[in-house]
């Protein structure tokens, strides 16, 4: 069976180039999104145009009924789910710390956190040698937030992050003898659509000349660092974070 790999938030940005790159490696992959139908059913068709399988998976990560649902269609599908990327994520509008609303900060920490989590139990049930899985490896998509703390801009985002590292570290611990490895990436700058929902479509160009490399990442070089850690070639790699910012 064609190895199974649940790519979450991949209708854009980070998310899509690495179920591109994921199909072109040989996973079927299963490609999630909650709002932009079209987008991710576009990324369905890129993979199957280029013979590869794709798995239309609607579902908000933070709702846990659309988690079990996920993985119910996951389940279903002829393919063995040996990988996870937890890549959906949101950020807030740039703004003062003091002026964060409960409604912010409960969306951050239920997609950013609650949805990474959920996502991952679902994936070390069905992964564990212990539990009769063949094992596999998850890539946690962080950020150099966590490294940073994102001051002035969204402080409640680095944490989000700064947790999800946490989760790597943990994880990588309880399941290294169950066959599991789990390993996080922490984006720089990269050129996606994020930047505009946190009001600042304006982002990757005011601080490309902060970057010691003068310029943003784009999706594919981070997918690229996703598809490693995922391989056979990082198989003695776990708890690692691993950069991705241009030295910064
Ligand atoms: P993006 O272009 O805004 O794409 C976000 C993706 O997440 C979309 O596919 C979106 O789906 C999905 N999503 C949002 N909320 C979701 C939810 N509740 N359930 C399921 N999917 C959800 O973002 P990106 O820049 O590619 O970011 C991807 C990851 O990289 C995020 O975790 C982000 O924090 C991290 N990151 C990005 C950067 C950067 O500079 N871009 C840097 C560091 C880390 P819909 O299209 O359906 O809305």
């Amino acid at each position: 069976m064609d190895p199974l790999i649940l790519i979450t938030g991949a209708s854009r940005g980070i998310g899509a180039a690495t179920a591109r790159l994921a199909a072109a490696r040989g996973y079927a992959v299963g490609v999630n999104f909650v709002r932009d139908e079209a987008a991710a059913r576009g990324i369905c068709d890129q993979i199957e145009m280029a013979d590869g399988r794709a798995l239309l998976l609607p579902g908000d990560v933070s709702n846990e009924e659309h988690v079990l649902r996920m993985f119910d269609q996951l389940d279903a599908f002829d393919a063995n789910l040996t990988a996870l990327v937890n890549n959906a994520g949101v950020v807030g509008r740039i703004g003062p710390f003091s002026g964060y609303d409960s409604e912010r900060l409960k969306r951050t920490f239920d997609i950013n956190i609650y949805g990474a989590f959920l996502c991952a139990r679902d994936t070390v049930k069905r992964l564990s040698t212990t539990s009769g899985g063949a094992g596999g490896a998850i890539v946690n998509v962080s950020s150099a937030a966590a490294r940073i703390g994102s001051p002035n801009e969204f402080v409640d985002y680095a944490a989000s992050k700064a947790a999800i590292d946490a989760m790597t570290l943990g994880l990588a611990k309880e399941y290294g003898a169950q066959g599991i490895r789990v390993n996080s990436v922490r984006p720089g700058i990269v050129d996606t659509d994020i930047h505009a929902s946190a009001g600042a479509p304006d982002r990757v160009e005011k601080f490309s000349s902060m970057v010691p490399m003068k310029r943003a990442g784009s999706p594919e070089e981070v997918a690229r660092v996703i598809l490693w850690l995922l391989s056979d070639e990082a198989s003695y790699t776990t708890g690692a974070f691993v950069d991705i910012s241009g030295g910064r």
